[in-house]
């Protein structure tokens, strides 16, 4: 097929028929291997969007792609009113990487941090001896980022996602992220949960603090509240350890987590430890598409392979060099890049400006990356990315530096 007739062709379609949410550059991707992806002119670039931290095994890793092609010429899709072996043997994995406790499976970040909501409310439930409506506020994050639903998009206080969409989930409130006297000033009888991001992503890499996890895992204790991590970006491997939260000497109450765990394939999950567990019971929730044999193949190759090529290690050992090499870029160009933050390969360089066109020219250079909000670049490589493919990534952000210097 000649590739210009079909990029033609493409963005004529997206111009006449796909929905119009998105601002997206001129770029029509067809195929990916590794940390790599192809236009359909042919042009090749370093991916370090990910599919916005989602592909974690890069594009089309033969292991993950034999696991799935195997599961999909077995069976895909039963829905959840029968077991299916994958389902368990995933819950399995996770609840030992998490913790004693359960895990419920759905198909999105959102859609598990809406699970997170549920829970809080029936633990709110419990703690006001079975009156509704009277214990159910959550606590969260100013710049927090946990979705595009009701109740996710609720718990977001930025005007930009939630303009024209009021009125919202009530129930909401909003404190100072590491600033742990805001949130304990927001707890009172109503109050039923404390939801966080271990690391900000959308709103700009910000990382909690351990000391004010701890903090927060202290006020949870003393006002019976659920302590609730979002881990839909920092979640499997991101940071170099399994979970975001880990990096801190705490054990939470539930995690959601999402983009990373199917490698691609679309699934959310939640772990609910012990006991907090037990508020679901058969009806009280629930969703059609969750935890197939096709998806929980996925999620389990994603993690089998995490474990056979030593990825925590691997980002956690890579990464140090690349923050460095991050620091250094801050260091050449202090007028247009003022700092570096970020865990593994979770990371974000902040610019003093606008990073729409950086980005544009990275394009230009080959390499793709996302933008997180207050001017900054997100770097969110596959955590297969080698030393090599990182330092990559550092040379053509040098060059882009500096001809915009
Ligand atoms: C991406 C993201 C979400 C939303 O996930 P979707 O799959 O887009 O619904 C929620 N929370 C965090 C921290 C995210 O990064």
């Amino acid at each position: 097929m000649n590739p210009t007739i079909l990029r033609t062709s493409t963005a004529d379609l997206y111009d006449a028929h796909v929905l119009k949410n998105y601002a997206r550059p001129a770029l029509t991707l067809v195929r990916g291997r590794g940390s790599l992806v192809w236009d359909d002119q042919g042009k090749q670039y370093l991916d370090f969007t990910s599919g916005i931290a989602v592909s974690a095994l890069g594009h089309c890793h033969p292991y993950w792609v034999a696991a799935v092609q195997r599961q999909a010429g077995e069976l895909i899709h039963t829905s959840n009113l029968f077991r299916n072996p994958n389902q368990g043997e995933l819950a399995r994995r996770l609840v030992g990487h998490a913790g004693p406790g359960r895990v419920f499976f759905c198909n999105s970040g959102a859609e598990a941090n809406e699970g997170l909501i549920k829970l809080s409310r029936l633990h709110g439930l419990e703690k006001a001896g079975g009156v509704e409506g009277k214990c159910y506020k959550v606590i969260c994050a100013k710049s927090a980022f946990h979705g595009r639903t009701f109740g996710a998009m609720s718990a977001t206080p930025q005007e930009k996602i939630q303009k024209g969409f009021r009125p919202l989930v009530p129930g909401f409130a909003f404190a100072e992220l590491n600033d742990l006297q805001s949130f304990a000033e927001l707890v009172d009888d109503s109050t039923a949960a404390i939801l966080i991001e271990p690391i900000q992503g959308e709103s700009g890499i910000n990382c909690a603090t351990t000391e004010f996890l701890i903090g927060l895992r202290e006020l949870c204790n003393r006002h019976n509240l659920l302590l609730m991590f979002d881990e839909v970006q920092t979640g499997v491997g991101r940071t170099g350890k399994f979970f975001g939260f880990q990096h801190a000497p705490i054990q939470p109450d539930a995690v959601s987590m999402a983009k990373g765990l199917g490698g691609g394939f679309p699934i959310g999950a939640v772990w609910i430890r012990e006991n907090a567990a037990d508020y679901f019971h058969p009806g009280s929730h629930g969703t059609t598409f969750g935890g197939t044999p096709l998806a929980c193949a996925a999620g389990l190759a994603v993690l089998d392979v995490i474990e056979r090529e030593k990825l925590l290690e691997k980002v956690t050992f890579n990464s140090v060099a690349w923050m460095a090499a991050l620091q250094e870029l801050v260091k050449d160009f202090p007028s247009q890049a003022l700092a570096v933050r970020g865990r593994g390969y979770l990371v974000g360089l902040q610019l003093a400006s606008d990073p729409g066109p950086y980005l544009a020219a990275l394009r230009e250079a080959g390499l793709l990356a996302p933008v997180a909000g207050g001017n900054v670049i997100r770097l969110v490589p596959p955590l297969t990315a080698t030393p090599e493919e990182l330092a990559k990534s550092i040379e053509l952000i040098r060059g882009v530096l500096k001809t915009k210097a």
